[in-house]
């Protein structure tokens, strides 16, 4: 805590990691001899940078932009750019440090890191937001490359924003290579990316309520956020048979008893990319709230899908008690600690984000592949591909959970499957 002042969510994320990993270190003291958790928690590069950009009206506007390099034990760094007027260091370091984890889950050979600045892409002009992402990669394509730091999407960077951020990297270096993933179908991009996220915290949440004998069929279940997780989320829970009544944005939240009508939450977020306060025109039997309450609804399965800390103590009190008996993290680390001990405590099936969302970075690797091998698959290919990483994840997690006497914990598990390959990679390849 005295190392890392003022940042409440790295220490939050370093937390929840080390407390479980506490049977690792005592059975394994080479690790600790080799300084590997010292060495885990201090990212290897931090590089922070002015971005400087002209509005609509001729005005300079400046905002600052970061990467955080945080470990390449297993492969080139790989996580998001994140723009939101929240972005600050220590968010980036706590993405950064779960995304090594997550990143070693999947199987494939990549690092962590993570970046992005406090640009606020909502009711700026397409042009504007050019001008922005072309400043920033002028700065951050010295430090990225195929082999070396390949960035994707993450909150308010979408299709447009990478289509317009690797253009600027074409043009400054000329050279067409995969250096950001999550990149339009016609220029390199991969078939069920956008997919992804969703679609794999879907194929996690079922492959672990089979293990435990429940089913997703005729469940009601409360989703938050309506971005590209959320979506893509509920577009898979649907497909399963689920009944998802809820979605929220960062102004309020929607209830619709009859079942989200996923056609107009599409048609609002990405097309228009507006409010969910207009869906109540598309569904008038639907409900709009102002604020935040969504987890106040009863459901079966919540999959929160937002943001960093949007579902706290009282809101898993609030769930518990109306009988939710699984979560699954669509986001990073959206649930408090006290929350999820909570829901563990009360026999609710937990998924760890780390986990659980891994499927987007998974598709980003295969991405990477495609790339490198100039070809691209279809999209059965690389839906079938993401289904297994998701199942074998959460074999990984479970299996890790039950050697350590803790079965059913994911969390543990997920943090200990995660951790072991990091950590060997880091003891056979020395002190550095
Ligand atoms: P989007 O920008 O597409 O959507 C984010 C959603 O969350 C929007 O509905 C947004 O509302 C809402 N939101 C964002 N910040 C806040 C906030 N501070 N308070 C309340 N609501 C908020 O992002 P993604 O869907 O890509 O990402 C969502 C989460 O999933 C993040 O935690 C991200 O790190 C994680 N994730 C994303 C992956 C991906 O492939 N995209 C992969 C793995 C994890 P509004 O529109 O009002 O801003």
């Amino acid at each position: 805590i005295q190392q890392n002042p003022n940042q409440p969510e790295f220490i939050q994320a370093v937390t929840e990691v080390l407390t479980s990993l506490a049977p690792v270190i005592e059975q394994n003291p080479q690790y600790q001899k080799a300084g590997i958790l010292e060495r885990l928690t201090e990212p290897d590069r931090q590089v922070k940078f002015r971005v400087a950009w002209v509005d609509d009206a001729g005005n300079v506007r400046v905002n600052r932009g970061y990467r955080v390099q945080f470990n390449n034990a297993i492969g080139p760094y790989k996580g998001g750019l994140r723009l939101h007027p929240s972005v600050n260091i220590g968010i980036l370091k706590f993405l950064g440090f779960e995304q090594v984890f997550k990143n070693s889950l999947t199987g494939l050979p990549i690092g962590g890191g993570k970046g992005g600045s406090d640009f606020d892409p909502k009711g700026k002009s397409d042009r504007e937001v050019m001008a922005f992402c072309q400043s920033f990669m002028t700065e951050l394509c010295r430090h990225i490359g195929p082999d070396t730091d390949v960035p994707a999407g993450d909150i308010g960077v979408g299709g447009r924003e990478i289509g317009y951020l690797f253009g600027q990297y074409k043009r400054l270096r000329n050279e067409y290579s995969g250096i950001l993933t999550g990149k339009g179908l016609t220029y390199g991009g991969s078939l069920a990316r956008t997919e992804a996220t969703g679609y794999g915290l879907l194929y996690f949440t079922d492959a672990m309520l089979r293990k435990n004998g429940k089913s997703i069929e005729g469940k009601i279940i409360d989703i938050s956020g309506s971005g590209n997780v959320a979506i893509y989320a509920c577009q898979k829970a649907q497909e399963l048979g689920g009944k998802v009544v809820t979605m929220s944005d960062s102004t309020g939240w929607i209830y619709d008893a009859e079942g989200i009508d996923l056609k107009a939450i599409k048609e609002i977020k990405e097309v228009k990319r507006g409010r969910l306060s207009e869906y109540k025109a598309y569904r008038p039997n639907s409900v709009y709230h102002e604020g935040k309450g969504v987890w106040s609804t009863p459901c079966d399965i919540a999959l929160p899908c937002a943001t960093q800390n949007e579902l706290l103590i009282d809101d898993a009190k609030e769930l518990v008690k109306n009988g939710v008996f699984a979560v699954a993290e669509g986001a990073n680390m959206p649930t408090s600690i006290e929350a999820t001990q909570y829901f563990q405590a009360n026999g609710v099936l937990f998924a760890p984000g780390k986990a659980s969302n891994a499927g987007g970075v998974a598709t980003s690797a295969l991405e990477m592949s495609q790339n490198s091998m100039r070809l691209s698959w279809s999209f059965e290919e690389v839906d079938a591909k993401l289904k297994s990483i998701m199942e074998n994840i959460f074999t990984n997690a479970s299996d890790a959970a039950e050697r350590y006497g803790c079965p059913k914990n994911y969390v543990t598990g997920a943090n200990i499957a995660g951790f072991v390959k990091v950590a060997d990679a880091m003891l056979a390849q020395g002190t550095v």
